[in-house]
């Protein structure tokens, strides 16, 4: 630590991403929960020339065209979207200015809420999961500080259903509880409609999972208006064009194509089935996933054994091998169905190699 770093901050160990290799052409890429479709057609087009010509001039700050659009998706008001360089921009401002009493969220789940938290020095209350990587409501009835639940979790893929949130929202009313949706479109229930009756609800979403768009850094809050007008008031304190030109042509577009939206979500969903059958047929446990990914772990073979041979293979999967309660498992992102089925396929030669 150099003398001009701030001691407060010494601890503070940064978020780890997933592996970006840097020629992917010869690679499965299954490890940071990407689509592997490419943005809708009206995205790429509105990526032309003209719009690379428009960068000299700064972003609209009130992404208008772009919260239109939010808005119309999910029948609420302008005044209740706020959106974000990523959903970690917007989580960073939840944690910043949202959580005066510290925070609380689950052992096993986002890995950037514990980095958020150290971040702006906030009190953690970590709430285990069951035996059964399960969230039970009941266990938030007695904690104080505000509520961070990824819905479907990472990287289990488990989801609550709406009752289930509900639950959490109702046993103090005046706590905050920050639902972060970033895999919701791949079967979960989406909490913005209880906005309407919890102004202690805050729903994330991001456009980096559902709607190809993880390279523009791109993501919205949807809450009641005046927790809105706050969270703005953090945007235009740190950054008031967090999201640039590209990302507000291309997300537009991304969240107007509907049919696009639920072509690609219904592929990665019956592909997500296809590859938990496939692995539940070799023996694996693998979690009832409502995500763009499955979680695995291997039968026959150590998790860190698969994830190398997958690896020696071309097939690039996550594997936590630090955290004990995750480290026998893998997350699997779900690709097209031909890289699935090379999953499958260089699976079963792996396991046919070590038996
Ligand atoms: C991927 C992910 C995010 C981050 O999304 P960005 O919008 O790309 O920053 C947020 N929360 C969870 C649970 C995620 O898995």
């Amino acid at each position: 630590m150099t003398r001009f770093f701030d001691p407060g901050l010494s601890a503070l160990e940064p978020y780890v991403p997933g592996e970006q290799p840097k020629g992917i052409d010869n690679l499965i890429k299954l490890n940071t929960n990407e689509s592997p479709y490419p943005p809708c057609p009206a995205a790429v087009q509105a990526l032309g020339r003209r719009q690379a010509e428009d960068l000299r001039l700064y972003p609209d700050p009130a992404c208008s065209g772009l919260v239109d659009a939010i808005a119309g998706f999910y029948g609420v008001h302008t005044d209740q979207v706020v959106t974000g360089n990523g959903s970690d921009e917007l989580l960073a401002f939840l944690f910043r200015g949202f959580c005066p009493g510290g925070a609380v969220f689950a052992d096993v789940t986002y890995g950037f809420y514990p980095v958020f938290a150290a971040m702006f020095q906030r009190p953690v209350t970590i709430v285990p999961l069951r035996e059964d990587f399960t969230l039970a409501p009941a266990d938030y009835a007695s904690k104080t500080g505000t509520v961070f639940i990824a819905n479907p979790n990472a990287p289990t893929g488990l989801a609550l259903a709406l009752d289930q949130i509900r639950e959490v929202l109702e046993q103090d009313r005046d706590r905050l509880v920050v639902i972060d949706e970033a895999y919701v479109d791949f079967g979960a229930r989406s909490a913005v409609p209880l906005v309407r009756d919890y102004d202690n609800l805050v729903v994330v979403q991001t456009f980096s999972k559902s709607r190809q768009l993880a390279g523009a850094r791109l993501a919205f809050a949807i809450s009641n208006p005046a927790l809105a007008a706050e969270l703005n008031t953090l945007k235009f304190s740190f950054n008031p064009y967090s999201v640039n030109r590209a990302a507000l042509a291309a997300g537009e577009a991304a969240m107007r194509d509907r049919e696009y939206f639920d072509k690609t979500r219904r592929a990665i969903m019956s592909d997500r089935e296809y590859t938990a059958e496939s692995l539940r047929a070799m023996g694996f446990h693998v979690l009832e996933s409502k995500a763009n990914f499955i979680f695995a772990a291997p039968n026959g073979i150590s998790a860190g054994d698969y994830f190398a041979a997958l690896r020696q293979r071309g097939i690039i999967v996550r594997y936590w091998p630090d955290s004990p309660r995750i480290r026998d498992y893998l997350r699997i992102t779900i690709g097209t169905h031909d890289q699935m089925a090379s999953l499958i396929r260089a699976t079963e030669e792996i396991l046919r190699e070590v038996n």
